[in-house]
């Protein structure tokens, strides 16, 4: 029940009330069927689930929760509490969030696959390849067969299912957060261990996605347990303040009727910053005392036109303090969050802060890509989807150049720690790395548009390609092609220049630098190279079949089965294609799918 309160506190805030029923309707019916709702451990989940899915079906959660804890029995977490508790709590997770019931089932079952005997075979002939492919895309490889590897391996291969359902991720948050939640009984050392990786990884991931209401409770435990002194202290400060309330109150009662008077109808409500957002603002700003200033939402119920209007109407009873004001909505973050950002001198001369957005915005705020199956009729436009998706598959485009895992999680690491800038490019926006260079956005334009730029011009004037590009800034890039008239000069003379390593920003661009290299080396070329780019080559054959390369496994055996000595020399083959991509890539498919 602790962990219901929890959640729910999370996803609390200014969210309008859900479709649903009503309290006491809902004590009514428990009552009635009093029974079940103390023995079927199911229930809570069904009830929430339907709350939001009045449709939904609830057959088939029973049926995986059957299974689970059948399968999980016997097995406990190292709370001491039977292992069942945990799945049924990241698909309550996954319920709140108002996910599908497929969501809902493969949840039930993340575990299973990795640590019980049901296997994945079984799964999809119980449950179906969908729930089975969300399934896969969580099940972690065994530290004790794979070693060192076996993190970086997970993530990729995580990653990799996510580009064809981006479910995988959000069970993969939903099972983060609860093992977070729990982390208490764990020794200080894998609390910090896991803590740091889920801000390192996750917590970045989920903002990404735009998942506000995860990402809100998932900084608050990370703070919990990487600063405890701090967390206290800061919990301590939003829960004594005396007027703090009452003033906000006055607040919301005051921006009301301005915007009654403008004629915008609109939600008012107080929207208190989180525990880790008060933390940053204070050690940021170097304050010895927390740092929080009142905050209000206001949700108008129209279209964006409405929050300017809004707007108009705040800073109409109350001064805009220079400089604060944002237009999200005209150039939205590149996580597609959309709002209007202001800072005004509210009542008793206090700096309040507002926030103003239609509902729709709102909804996609708080549950980004999840939103899409909490409101599947609210529609959302299908291009704003396809938008919020772009950063993954952005990641799966380098993810084939990876040479290996490693290299892959520490590219991941470095592009989701950098901020991101957005410039514009070829008539759209294009997101990079903050210090990115031209260079940068001609990788990111095409692997062509990379290889032979020459110069770029940033808002008309002409500048060297290691310049620094600014949020905002209009960039053309000049390439070899694009001179082509006026040079005779061997086209295979050009190509990137060793000097971009030093200043290209993205991994996308250091590695597609590092494979022309590579490529054009020869006959210099070493065995490592080759190697390397056999390896890549199979690499780039499988995705054609959506399928990656989870570990060397599979290759090592097929090397074998093909006669070769050891797996480099089968690479090497592969590179200088005395062996073809394909032929070895359907052997390896054959290889892997009867294994199961
Ligand atoms: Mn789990």
């Amino acid at each position: 029940m602790d962990v219901d309160a929890g959640h729910g506190a999370a996803l609390g805030g200014a969210l309008p009330t859900q479709p649903g029923e009503l309290p006491l309707a809902r004590r009514l019916r428990s009552l009635l069927t009093w029974p079940t709702t103390e023995t079927d451990p199911v229930t809570q989940l069904v009830r929430s689930h339907r709350a939001i899915h009045a449709g939904a079906e609830p057959s088939v959660l029973r049926r995986a929760y059957t299974i689970a804890e059948n399968m999980h029995r016997g097995q406990f977490r190292k709370s001491g509490e039977p292992y069942i508790t945990h799945p049924l709590a990241v698909a309550q997770i996954c319920a709140d969030l108002g996910m599908d019931s497929t969501t809902l089932v493969a949840a039930l079952l993340h575990d299973t696959v990795e640590d019980t005997r049901y296997t994945l075979q079984a799964l999809a002939e119980d449950f179906g390849h969908e729930v089975a492919h969300l399934v896969d895309g969580v099940t972690k490889f065994d530290k004790a067969f794979y070693g060192k590897a076996a993190e970086a391996e997970t993530i990729r291969k995580m990653i990799i299912a996510a580009g064809k359902d981006v479910r995988v991720l959000i069970i993969k948050l939903a099972d983060r957060l609860h093992n977070m939640r729990t982390l208490g009984v764990r020794s200080a050392a894998s609390r910090q261990r896991i803590a740091r990786a889920t801000q390192e990884v996750l917590v970045p991931l989920c903002d990404r996605l735009g998942i506000q209401t995860l990402k809100r409770e998932l900084d608050d435990v990370v703070l919990l347990h990487l600063e405890p002194d701090e967390h206290v202290r800061i919990a301590r400060h939003v829960h004594d303040r005396p007027g703090w309330d009452a003033y906000l109150e006055e607040v919301v009662s005051r921006a009301k009727a301005a915007l009654r008077r403008s004629r915008v109808d609109a939600e008012v409500t107080p929207r208190p910053r989180h525990l880790y957002s008060i933390w940053k603002d204070t050690v940021a700003g170097g304050h010895g005392t927390p740092f929080d200033l009142p905050r209000i939402a206001v949700v108008v119920d129209g279209p964006a036109t409405d929050c300017y209007a809004a707007l108009g109407a705040v800073h109409g009873i109350w001064r805009p303090i220079a400089g604060r004001f944002k237009d999200f909505i005209a150039s939205p973050k590149n996580n597609l969050y959309r709002s209007l950002h202001t800072s005004v001198c509210g009542p008793q001369d206090r700096t309040v802060e507002v926030l103003i957005r239609t509902e729709e915005m709102h909804r996609s705020a708080e549950y980004g890509i999840a939103a899409q199956f909490r409101f599947p009729r609210a529609g959302g436009s299908a291009t704003a989807r396809a938008e919020q998706l772009d950063w993954l598959r952005r990641v799966l485009d380098w993810e084939q150049d990876a040479a290996d895992p490693a290299q892959f999680l520490e590219s991941l690491r470095c592009d989701l720690a950098e901020a991101q800038i957005q410039v514009f490019a070829d008539g759209r926006q294009v997101v990079l790395p903050a210090g990115a260079t031209p260079v940068d956005l001609a990788y990111e334009l095409g692997t062509e548009r990379g290889d032979r730029c020459l110069a770029a011009r940033i808002n008309g004037r002409l500048a060297p390609l290691s310049s620094e590009l600014d949020e905002g800034d209009v960039v053309e890039i000049f390439t070899e092609t694009d001179a082509e008239d006026d040079s005779d000069a061997d086209a295979a003379s050009h190509g990137p220049r060793r000097e971009w390593l030093g200043f290209v920003k993205s991994p996308h661009a250091q590695m597609q630098i590092n494979r022309w290299f590579a490529e054009h080396t020869e006959p210099g070329i070493s065995i490592t190279d080759k190697v390397r780019l056999g390896r890549a080559t199979i690499g780039l054959a499988l995705r054609k079949h959506d399928r990656g390369l989870a570990s060397d496994l599979p290759l090592l055996r097929l090397s074998e089965e093909l006669g070769y000595p050891d797996l480099e020399t089968l690479l090497v083959a592969v590179f200088d294609r005395v062996i073809e991509p394909d032929t070895v890539v359907r052997q390896l498919i054959d290889l892997v799918d009867h294994r199961q």
